[in-house]
């Protein structure tokens, strides 16, 4: 353990990747943060998933969160940075984290910035997936996922492939987002552009945003974020 955590820190380029997938809701955050689990071995932070799991749990925070998420509003920055703190303390250090849908602020990106290096981590990449609005709403109004195992589908784009059964686990329930109508929608896209996208060009300052194309092809999408992160693992001269 001793000689691993040595190692570790002497080559600090090679640490575990910390990544950040920006973009509306609806960019396909979610979908490509589940496939770099299943192909990295990484872990997915979203305060998203959390503040839901909170909401069914009915903790304060959760009754806190639960209207200000049915208006497609911004929870505050101290209550998701809090989430990701706990969280952080829970994952091994050897293993790669996706933060989807967080940071959502400048401030939440500062408070980012104190969690990564209290915890030993270094942000990798902040990959931002750029999608054309309209297609945004014809994404989420039709989404839906597998009540059992959180597989995604679509009316439209992504049936299972048996009807009303899940590919991944054989579920027969399904559930849609509450949060997925098109008026909730407009809000969250109209909080993104004025809220979260002023994070860009900190990051961009810092040389770590990389832009894809998330119109393209889900499998293509999927391999343009591993090429970031095959140059990002790179030793850095
Ligand atoms: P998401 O699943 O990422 O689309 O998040 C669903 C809702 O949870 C958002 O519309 C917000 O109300 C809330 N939320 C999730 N992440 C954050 C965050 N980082 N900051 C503030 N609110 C958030």
């Amino acid at each position: 353990m001793r000689r691993e955590e040595a190692r570790v820190a002497a080559q600090p380029s090679t640490a575990a990747p910390a990544l950040i997938l920006l973009g509306p809701p609806g960019a396909g955050k979610g979908t490509q943060a589940q496939l770099l689990i299943e192909r990295r071995g990484m872990v997915q932070l979203s305060t998203g998933d959390m503040l839901r799991a909170a909401v069914a749990a009915g903790t304060p925070v959760g009754q806190e969160a639960r209207a200000i998420m049915e208006r497609g509003e911004l929870v505050p920055d101290s209550v998701v940075s809090a989430l990701i703190d706990e969280a952080l303390g829970r994952i091994p250090a050897g293993q790669g984290v996706i933060f989807d849908g967080y940071p959502r602020t400048v401030a939440q990106a500062e408070a980012l910035d104190g969690l990564l290096a209290r915890h030993a981590r270094r942000l990798s990449r902040v990959i931002e997936l750029q999608v054309d609005e309209e297609a945004l709403i014809d994404r989420i109004s039709g989404r839906f996922a597998c009540a059992r195992c959180g597989a995604g589908y679509h009316d439209r784009h992504k049936r299972p492939r048996a009807p009303g059964v899940c590919d991944v686990c054989g579920s027969t329930e399904f559930r849609r987002r509450p949060d997925d109508t098109a008026e909730t929608v407009r809000t969250r896209l109209a909080e993104y552009r004025a809220k979260t996208a002023p994070i860009l060009p900190v990051y961009e300052a810092r040389g770590l945003v990389a832009r894809v194309d998330g119109m393209a092809p889900i499998e293509e999408v999927a391999r343009a974020i591993d090429r970031l992160l095959v140059d990002a693992d790179r030793p850095h001269p």
